[in-house]
């Protein structure tokens, strides 16, 4: 496989991303020549910005707020951002061909069997949100045998569209108490990111319950470790960002990083 022209992820703002750090270690770590950089782009020129990255064959990630614009953007998307209907991870390849792929899904997907120690199975799944992340978290639950979810959202309406584009298994909800019950709870909005805010009361969860918070803060989010100190299995979203990171860069370079540089990278931040 070609290395790519360049690296880069596309946000905005970008001022809080651990990816330039822990993707930079991991280059290294490989001995690729190149470096992985963060570019803060602003929204009316996100078009611009995506024409020359073709002409430069750059790769890269895609974060808040373009991920949708990215979807659109490109000439090939992969099933799987197709169904997302969002794209956190591109290349371009066939000349100038821009391809999109979404590993939120599989960088979930791999946080839940850690943290669990199997795939869940026959579940009921609580969903706090109805945006992006919460449609990569419903990609995944797609693909677990027997297992249901719950959608809230604070606009309703949003999490009845959502819900409708995974009818066979997903169901919005008005209530938050209906999240309460499930046997997996998961966090896919904000709350939390900048102060220690819970999306959801702690001590209304189902006890035996886990819980992943997709937001992610030094020394873990506050609402991890209210879910951990009253028994529950817990993790937040430093372990996916590095998940979702791992298997975009396995997309970009046809081998998959070392995890254990890109965590050690974190380590030793002033993260
Ligand atoms: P998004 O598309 O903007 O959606 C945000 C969702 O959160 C919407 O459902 C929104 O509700 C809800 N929300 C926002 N502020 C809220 C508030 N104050 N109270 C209640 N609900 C609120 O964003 P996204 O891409 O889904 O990302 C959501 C979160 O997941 C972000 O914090 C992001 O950093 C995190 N994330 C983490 C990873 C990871 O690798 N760890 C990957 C992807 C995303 P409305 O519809 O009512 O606006």
């Amino acid at each position: 496989m070609d290395i790519p022209g360049r690296l880069v992820l596309l946000g905005h703002p970008l001022g809080h991303s651990l990816s330039p750090k822990f993707q930079n270690a991991a280059l290294a770590a490989a001995r690729i020549p190149l470096r992985y950089e963060a570019l803060d782009v602003e929204p009316s020129a996100f078009e611009d910005v995506v024409q020359s990255l073709r002409s430069q064959r750059a790769a890269g990630n895609v974060t808040i707020p373009f991920k949708e614009r990215m979807h659109d953007a490109c000439d090939y998307l992969t099933p799987l951002a197709r169904r997302v209907g969002a794209v956190n991870v591109f290349w371009i390849d066939d000349g100038d061909r821009l391809f999109g792929d979404n590993s939120d899904v599989g960088g979930f997907d791999a946080t839940v069997t850690t943290l669990l120690g199997e795939r869940p199975r026959d579940s009921a799944i609580g969903v706090l949100g109805a945006g992006g992340a919460a449609s990569a978290v419903l990609a995944a639950v797609e693909t677990w045998p027997g297992c249901s979810a719950h959608v809230y959202n604070r606009t309703p309406e949003r999490a009845r569209l959502l819900c409708e584009r995974f009818s066979a298994f997903a169901q919005p909800v008005d209530d938050i108490g209906a999240i309460a019950g499930a046997q997996l709870v998961i966090n896919a909005t904000p709350i939390g990111l900048r102060d220690d805010s819970f999306p959801l009361d702690p001590a209304l969860i189902a006890p035996g319950a886990a819980v992943i918070d997709l937001v992610y803060r030094p020394g873990e989010s506050a609402w991890t470790r209210a879910a951990r100190a009253r028994g529950h299995r817990a993790c937040d979203g430093l372990a996916m960002l590095i998940d979702q990171g791992a298997l975009a860069f396995e997309q970009w370079f046809g081998f998959g990083p070392d995890r254990s540089v890109m965590w050690d990278s974190l380590r030793t931040s002033a993260f």
